[in-house]
């Protein structure tokens, strides 16, 4: 089961929970005050890293435009 990081709006309590992915929308119980007002934290996404460092060896003619 996944992990979801939830905050209780009555405490500020952030706390984890493994619940089905069928009820992680579902407000859960706040540990430290048994409070229900809680809401489910936006996981922050592992951003995907794009592999882009394919360092190809661009050789670039040497005299080109002549700046001079
Ligand atoms: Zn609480």
């Amino acid at each position: 089961m996944p992990l979801f990081d939830y905050q209780c709006k009555e405490c500020g309590e952030v706390f984890e929970l493994m619940v089905r992915f069928s009820e992680a929308n579902q407000a859960q119980i706040c540990p430290k005050c048994e409070s229900k007002n809680t809401q489910r934290q936006l996981s922050i996404v592992a951003s995907f890293k794009v592999a882009s460092s394919s360092s190809s060896n661009s050789s670039s003619c040497g005299t080109q435009g002549g700046y001079t």
